[in-house]
């Protein structure tokens, strides 16, 4: 990994940026540049044949000064540390950003989940919360699916953790199926809550979301569904996708259902045939002459050497950092809006949030309940965002979205800090 392209460097780098426009308090920043705790395991997992393999996990609680920790589980054979530790520090400005009661964490676990089978990953999941003991709770840390992991896995760790525990927690983790304490809307929650940015987006930009050609590029836990939903919801037309073995265009449009079946039956999107469509790399799919692309799998995907040649005019970041700092300043050069990540994706980590509310009650919430309460979160969101890039304009200073959701965000926990005495 090249120094530029060390996700913790960026977000770093990230934070800086905006530690300077709002003059942030230097031992503040001093804090919030590092996480609080970093747990490396090495989780002996029971293979199919008999062997015993060693995996490597990690687990980081970057803040949580306004709650207990949050934030996913991602199984990946090319996970390190460095992209974990990022994305903590995503997930404290996310959960911050949504004014939720919940600070930033992240785990992951080198593997390749694609070799193997589900005896070895039931075995892997609940090693890893053994290896973790009381590194997560209800009230200290609490994980949830992201790439790679699913609902299925939260449900082997949250019956794990119990065991331990000996009694019920349902709490302990967030993203489970319905059966066991999940929340209704939780599993299309990430791309819900991007399609409601969307729908503010396109306002600003003075876009008719009906007459929209739209890009994604994944096809896992949250560009799947942003397809589905920006079909349905917004009228749009989504004319290009993809996943790890490469993607399709076609200008007339996709068919969701079709693709859908394609992904099931011959493991990739690229393999989807039709009158018109063609084969796209994932590079080339970011480059289509569309009007907005969503960037829906991994980080460090629009970099200084592409950003010149995107043309869409909103780039909606429905991935972890898609976008890099100086691709962000690229595009904002351009009058390309890019909505940053911890305010597209934040629809996962709230419904996440109602999930363990509605654990710690024991009361649970119907489908409407739950998407109205997540628009009124995100669209607030959203408006603060748009309140402090105003803000800082009318003062000279000309900022990003990205800053300006890092400035709401920051301030929260900082204050957060402040109160409780950490400086
Ligand atoms: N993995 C999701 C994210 O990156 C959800 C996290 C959560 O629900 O805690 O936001």
């Amino acid at each position: 990994m090249t120094e530029e392209l060390d996700p913790f460097k960026i977000a770093q780098q990230e934070l800086d940026t905006a530690a300077e426009v709002m003059g942030l308090d230097k031992t503040a920043h001093g804090l919030l540049r590092e996480p609080k705790r970093t747990v490396i395991v090495n989780i002996p997992v029971r293979m199919h044949d008999g062997s015993v393999k060693l995996f490597n996990g990690f687990r980081v609680l970057y803040n949580d000064a306004r709650g207990p920790g949050k934030g996913g589980i991602r199984f990946h054979p090319s996970e390190n540390l460095d992209t974990v530790k990022a994305l903590s520090a995503w997930m404290t400005w996310k959960t911050a950003l949504a004014d939720i009661p919940m600070g930033g964490a992240k785990g992951g676990v080198i593997c390749n989940p694609k070799e193997m089978d589900d005896y070895e990953l039931e075995n892997l999941s609940r090693g890893y919360v053994r290896a973790l003991g009381n590194v997560i709770g209800p009230k200290t840390d609490v994980p949830a699916p992201d790439v790679y992991t699913n609902p299925q896995i939260m449900a082997w760790m949250m019956d794990e953790y119990s065991k331990i525990a000996g009694h019920e927690e349902f709490g302990v983790i967030t993203g489970k199926p319905v059966e066991v304490g999940g929340s209704e809307g939780r599993f299309d929650s990430t791309a819900m809550g991007g399609m409601y940015v969307l729908r503010e987006t396109a306002k600003l930009a003075k876009m008719d979301l009906k007459k929209a050609k739209i890009a994604i590029q994944g096809f896992g836990n949250a560009g799947k569904f942003a397809f589905d939903i920006a079909t349905r919801l917004s009228g749009a037309t989504v004319v290009a996708v993809s996943d790890s073995e490469g993607g399709v265009y076609s200008e007339k449009g996709l068919d969701y259902a079709k693709l859908s079946d394609v992904k099931g039956k011959k493991g990739s999107v690229s393999e989807y045939e039709a009158k018109g469509a063609e084969k796209v790399s994932n590079e080339e799919l970011l480059e289509l002459d569309v009007d907005v692309i969503i960037p829906a799998a991994l980080e460090n995907q629009i970099t200084d050497a592409n950003a010149d040649k995107i043309k869409a005019k909103i780039v909606l970041e429905l991935a972890n950092g898609p976008v890099t700092p100086e691709a962000d300043e690229i595009l904002s050069e351009k009058g390309i809006i890019d909505m940053p990540d911890f305010l597209v994706n934040s629809g996962g980590v709230i419904v996440s949030y109602f999930e363990w509310v509605q654990n710690m009650y024991g009361y649970y919430w119907t489908q409407e309940e739950v998407y109205g309460k997540l628009d009124t979160i995100v669209t607030r969101s959203f408006k603060d965002v748009m309140a402090s890039q105003k803000k800082y304009k009318s003062t000279g200073k000309k900022i990003s979205p990205r800053t300006a959701a890092y400035i709401v965000a920051v301030d929260r926990v900082a204050k957060a800090m402040k109160l409780r005495g950490w400086y």
